[in-house]
């Protein structure tokens, strides 16, 4: 029950974190060849986790790394690595890569796949956040095109995050060709007249867990929804722009670069869709 050093899940074993080992052939080591998730779990019960499994095995197949547990066998896994911490709250995080072989780009045959898992204790983030807001700053999207798969290759998502924090802001907002992709590790939405936006599920976006919960929630709330592509104009211009992921849960941006968003604060929207987040999260 140490939360500083946890059990973790790697290729059959528990081990302490400290102990995980993996060869330096491993093709997640070698060429980011690996996908993930991420799945909160509040109050030991994991939030979303039919969706959060349908996306890994999409990440999967769409890479091509063959799928080495079924759905139960997964469940079972993550209790086990879930079970040994002590905090009731977590964010559990996955990865398989293709596995151990030789140095050469195309797949291996007869390659078994690396899979990890640990946790550790979640701290949804604080309540200062979601009423005063976060800065946030802009940047071209550089990544690949594939951003719909939950790759471990995440070095196009880390040097954006690394401007953020070079620039004294919480999270980066990307354009790609003059229209909003995500930010570095978060959906984007823009709120206009009373309706909410996002941009269309496509290769260029990683679809959140919360972008289908946050559709549902519009639905269920009586708030105009609607997916379309959206200009770095219409973005700067918008009543609210908020943030979704599994560990920042729901956060209003309130500037990006130097531009105010609407008022300043956090708007009507955000407050509302916040309240039923956490209804959703605790239900
Ligand atoms: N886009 C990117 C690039 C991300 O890394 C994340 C966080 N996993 C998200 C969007 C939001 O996804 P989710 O709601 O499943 O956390």
């Amino acid at each position: 029950m140490q939360d500083q050093d946890p059990l973790v899940y790697l290729n059959g074993e528990m081990t302490p974190l400290s102990e995980a080992k993996i060869p330096v052939l491993d093709r997640g080591f070698i060429f980011g060849d690996g996908v993930y998730e991420v799945i909160p779990m509040y109050a030991r019960r994991l939030f979303r986790p039919r969706q959060h499994m349908a996306r890994l095995f999409r990440s999967l197949n769409a890479v091509g790394i063959h799928n080495p547990h079924s759905a139960d066998e997964w469940m079972s896994l993550i209790e086990r690595v879930s079970s040994a911490l002590a905090s009731d709250d977590q964010l559990i995080y996955m990865q398989v890569t293709r596995g151990v072989a030789k140095r050469a780009h195309a797949f291996p045959q007869g390659v078994t796949p690396t899979v990890f898992i640990m946790t550790n204790p979640f701290t949804p983030p604080a309540a200062e956040l979601c009423e005063n807001g976060i800065a946030c700053v802009s940047l071209e999207d550089k990544r690949w095109l594939r951003c719909d798969i939950k790759s471990i290759s995440l070095l196009g998502n880390v040097l954006a995050a690394q401007y953020a924090v070079e620039h004294g802001a919480m999270e980066s907002i990307q354009f790609r060709d003059g229209f909003l992709t995500e930010g570095s590790s978060s959906n984007v939405w823009v709120v206009k007249d009373g309706k909410l936006m996002g941009p269309p599920k496509d290769s260029l976006i990683l679809e959140g867990i919360r972008y289908g919960l946050i559709e549902e929630l519009c639905r269920s709330g009586n708030m105009p929804f609607e997916a379309r592509r959206m200009t770095r104009e219409e973005v700067l211009a918008a009543d609210e722009v908020l943030i979704s992921s599994a560990s920042r849960e729901l956060l209003p941006v309130v500037q990006i670069d130097d531009k105010r968003i609407g008022n300043g604060e956090p708007g009507p929207v955000f407050r509302k869709l916040y309240a039923a987040y956490q209804d959703a999260k605790r239900a």
